[in-house]
């Protein structure tokens, strides 16, 4: 019996993508939060329930990857958790 490595953990990965996706989707509903900002602003945001936990860009809604797409805490929701952008967004904010 040989063992291929390198493929093993393939279907467990695609299965993994495949229930994160699913928990996105099911995170689509939008409400109103109070949101405190880093600047300690209170302001009230229509976010997502994704972006509300922190699993969505608050502008542009894609999911925390690395360099561009690398998250930064812009906020939190009390009670509910921290808020993030991506670094496109808050460059293109600047
Ligand atoms: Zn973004």
């Amino acid at each position: 019996m040989s063992v291929e490595p390198g493929r093993t953990c393939a279907p467990d990965k695609a299965l993994k993508q495949q229930r994160w996706d699913r928990l996105i989707a099911s995170k689509q509903v939008v409400s109103t939060f109070a949101v405190m900002l880093e600047n300690g602003e209170l302001v009230s945001l229509h976010l997502t329930q994704a972006q509300a936990e922190g699993l969505e860009c608050l502008t542009c809604k894609r999911q925390c990857e690395t360099g561009q797409g690398a998250f930064r805490p812009v906020g939190h929701i009390p009670s509910v958790g921290s808020i993030f952008e991506c670094v496109a967004c808050l460059d293109g904010a600047r």
